[in-house]
C-alpha cells in the first residue's frame, strides 16, 4: 500500500518490534529508543497519518487508543503512580513517523515539558 509505514511493517509482523499487545484494531510494541523507563507506543493497525486526518467515523478507534493505554498501564502496575500520553501531530510537534500513534510514557518521576 503506498501509505505504508515502518510502524505498519511492525503490526504486520514483516520486521521485529517488542510487541506487547495486539487485536485486530491496535497494536502496542516497545519504543526503539525508550524516553522513561515504560515507553511504548500504541497504535492503530490501518494508517491514520496524523491527528489532522482522524475522520468522524474513527472517534471509537481514537477512544480505544486511550482504553488501551490505560489497559496497558494497569497491567504494567504504573497507573496509580501515573503516566504521560503523548500524541505528536507533524513536525512542529515532533512527529517523526507519518501513522498515528499515542505515546505512553511511565514508570518513573517524568520530567515537565518546558512549558
Ligand atoms: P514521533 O516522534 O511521535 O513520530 O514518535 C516516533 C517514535 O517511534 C519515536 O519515539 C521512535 O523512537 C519510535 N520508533 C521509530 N522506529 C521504531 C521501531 N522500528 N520500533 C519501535 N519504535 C520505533
Amino acid at each position: 500500500m503506498a501509505n505504508e509505514t515502518i510502524f505498519t511493517k511492525i503490526i504486520n509482523h514483516e520486521i521485529p518490534a517488542d510487541i506487547r499487545y495486539q487485536d485486530d484494531e491496535v497494536t502496542v510494541f516497545a519504543d526503539i529508543a525508550p524516553k522513561a523507563k515504560v515507553h511504548l507506543l500504541i497504535v492503530p493497525n490501518k494508517v491514520i497519518p496524523t491527528v489532522n486526518d482522524i475522520r468522524q467515523d474513527e472517534a471509537l478507534l481514537i477512544g480505544k487508543l486511550v482504553l488501551t493505554a490505560q489497559k496497558m498501564a494497569k497491567e504494567l502496575g504504573i497507573a496509580e503512580n501515573g503516566y504521560r500520553l503523548i500524541i505528536n501531530c507533524n513536525s512542529d510537534g515532533g512527529q517523526e513517523v507519518p501513522h498515528l500513534h499515542m505515546h505512553l510514557l511511565g514508570g518513573e518521576k517524568l520530567k515537565g515539558l518546558g512549558f
